[in-house]
């Protein structure tokens, strides 16, 4: 027996590096320069820049842009440390635009 296992995944539209599995998303609703952005519980083959703080409409936090290993492009942030205890939960998480992420299966 050969398990096949068919998640589908996000990846990056500039170059389709695999960049992010559906099964990871936390969250739909989020706003992001672009427009759109989906929150991941992580990210896959992603470079992560230097991390600044940040007044944020949900809070304070500290954030680091994430980009493509790939074709450099950049892709959304993550969230290092997060100020407020109710925003805790989204430390170590990844927020993609939508623009940039193309969806595979
Ligand atoms: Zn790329």
């Amino acid at each position: 027996m050969v398990e096949i296992t068919l998640h589908p995944v996000y990846s990056c539209k500039n170059c389709r590096n695999i960049v992010a599995l559906r099964d990871d998303i936390i969250s739909k609703d989020f706003v992001a320069k672009s427009g759109k952005g989906y929150m991941f519980s992580r990210g896959m083959n992603m470079a992560i820049g230097a991390k600044e703080d940040k007044q944020l409409i949900s809070g304070y936090f500290s954030i680091a842009p994430i980009f493509c290993t790939q074709c450099d492009e950049e892709m959304g942030w993550t969230y290092i440390k997060a100020f407020d205890a109710p925003q805790k939960y989204k430390e170590g998480k990844y927020v993609f635009e939508m623009v940039k992420l193309l969806k595979e299966f």
